[in-house]
């Protein structure tokens, strides 16, 4: 594995934009041995974000800003970035540092494990309450009864994919309603879970009403 591309989707993010990309280069900076690319998505924003995008990656040439003409949603998002990303590894991950970025040195190590694809599960759901906890419960116990492949009840829109995957992906996959982070656990490929602690929104509300 010689290149990582850490995929980031921004909604009206403006005020974590440039935090974000400080924390994820602070972590990246110190990966050896690896090159890199931050594709930022701006997901149709109505604030400043992609001005604000625009100047950090006018800055650092391993930027790279997509930006759609409105909002497409969240999923829309991830799947630009991993369509436009050149690495030999994906790391997909929310703009309000709630996905902790400390655990992509350990993403990379299990990457070098030989998982193609590699789901973080919550430990722990602090912010999302008892009643999405339980219906998200729920969910996940139907969807194994009636699916042949297993998926992690605590996945994620954090997760992290090699090249491999990413192409059935771009190939495959192309409905317009998605549920990504259920698709990268049934394409097959030797895949495994991390387990990480969410943290709290930095800054802003969820982009989710
Ligand atoms: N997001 C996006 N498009 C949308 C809604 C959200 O790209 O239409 C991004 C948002 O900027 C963030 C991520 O998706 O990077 C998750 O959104 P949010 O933190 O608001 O979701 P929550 O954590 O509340 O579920
Ligand atoms: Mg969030």
């Amino acid at each position: 594995m010689k290149k990582i591309s850490i995929v980031i989707p921004m909604y009206n993010e403006h005020e974590i934009a440039n935090m974000c990309y400080k924390r994820i280069n602070e972590v990246i900076k110190q990966l050896n041995n690896y090159e890199y690319e931050i594709i930022f998505i701006n997901d149709g924003s109505k604030d400043k974000t992609l001005p604000i995008l625009e100047e950090i990656a006018s800055q650092d040439n391993t930027v790279k800003v997509i930006s759609f003409s409105r909002n497409f949603g969240h999923e829309a998002a991830m799947i630009a970035g991993i369509d436009y990303s050149s690495g030999d590894g994906i790391v997909c991950m929310d703009a309000d540092l709630q996905h902790p970025v400390e655990c992509i040195p350990q993403i990379l190590d299990t990457f070098n494990q030989g998982y193609e694809v590699i789901s973080m599960v919550r430990t722990a759901n602090k912010s999302a309450g008892f009643v999405k906890n339980l219906t998200s419960g729920l969910f996940y116990k139907i969807l194994n009864k009636i699916s042949e492949v297993h998926f992690e009840e605590n996945a994620s829109d954090f997760f992290a994919i090699t090249k491999k995957p990413a192409e059935v992906l771009k190939k495959h996959f192309r409905e317009t309603s998605r549920f990504l982070r259920a698709y990268v656990q049934s394409i097959g490929f030797k895949k495994t879970t991390i387990e990480y602690e969410a943290h709290d929104r930095a800054a802003g509300e969820s982009k989710y009403s």
